[in-house]
């Protein structure tokens, strides 16, 4: 991440998601779950681990062919055995997310994934060094400028104290998973853990009761499940034809 002196006036950010579904959608993306993701998952789904691990795809990847790639992730892979795994809500045909409806709406917004909620912003360093005392500024995405439309001249403002604490909320968490993630590699590196994806999932479940997340009070989380768009032949058929599992 290049590093520049602070924008006296930064430019005016503008969005109004217009459900075009195309974030939801790109192949080129999926959407990474740190573990707060997943218990938020299952609190607002209300569903056991088992039907939780339907809307959870493992992907893994080729280290040496998407070295470059492997090097701009934030988020850090799992061991599982099938090899290094990203842990993320699960694709299907047409690489559309498991929660977009016919009508490309999410239909687990109330508790969709932090990635998610900053979308189409991400961030740079403009001051500092890489780490909690950076001073950092929002931008735009790539993928945001090149295909969002729901950041026009005429969208509403956007308030950048709040995206920025948003995304400052995301790097913490991500670096809390990756230090979860790590804790996990190295026990199975050492063998002292059968590194079944699936189990990783457990664990977390198990592992929420320590940390006492709390529950989601906002009822219009439950709602959601109700509108909840999945489809498990779908969604079978696409694991054994991809590399997801
Ligand atoms: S691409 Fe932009 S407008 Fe379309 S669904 Fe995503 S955030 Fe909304
Ligand atoms: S969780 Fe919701 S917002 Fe996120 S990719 Fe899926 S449908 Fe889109």
């Amino acid at each position: 991440m290049n590093q520049r002196s602070p924008d006296k006036d930064p430019p005016i950010l503008r969005f109004k998601c217009t459900s075009c579904g195309k974030c939801c959608s790109d192949p080129q993306t999926f959407v990474n779950l740190t573990f707060r993701d997943i218990l938020n998952l299952q609190k607002g789904l209300k569903v056991p681990t088992n039907e939780l691990l339907q809307y959870i795809g493992f992907y893994t990847y080729n280290v040496e062919e998407e070295k470059d790639l492997m090097e701009k992730m934030v988020y850090s892979p799992i061991i599982t055995e099938k090899g290094k795994a990203f842990v993320g809500i699960l694709r299907q045909e047409g690489s559309k997310c498991v929660f977009l409806n016919d009508e490309n709406r999410c239909t687990i917004y109330h508790f969709r994934p932090k990635i998610c909620r900053s979308f189409p912003f991400t961030y740079k360093i403009i001051d500092g060094d890489k780490g909690s005392a950076a001073k950092l500024d929002v931008i735009y995405t790539k993928k945001g400028l090149e295909y969002c439309p729901g950041k026009t001249s005429k969208s509403p403002i956007i308030k950048r104290k709040k995206i920025l604490n948003l995304i400052t909320e995301n790097l913490a968490e991500i670096s809390a998973d990756h230090n979860l993630i790590q804790s996990w590699n190295k026990l199975a590196e050492n063998k002292k853990i059968t590194p079944k994806a699936s189990n990783y999932i457990f664990g977390i479940i198990e592992m929420d009761n320590q940390l006492k997340l709390p529950d989601l009070k906002d009822d219009r989380a439950r709602k959601s499940k109700k509108n909840s768009y999945f489809n498990r032949k779908k969604s079978r058929k696409f694991r054994r034809n991809t590399g997801i599992f």
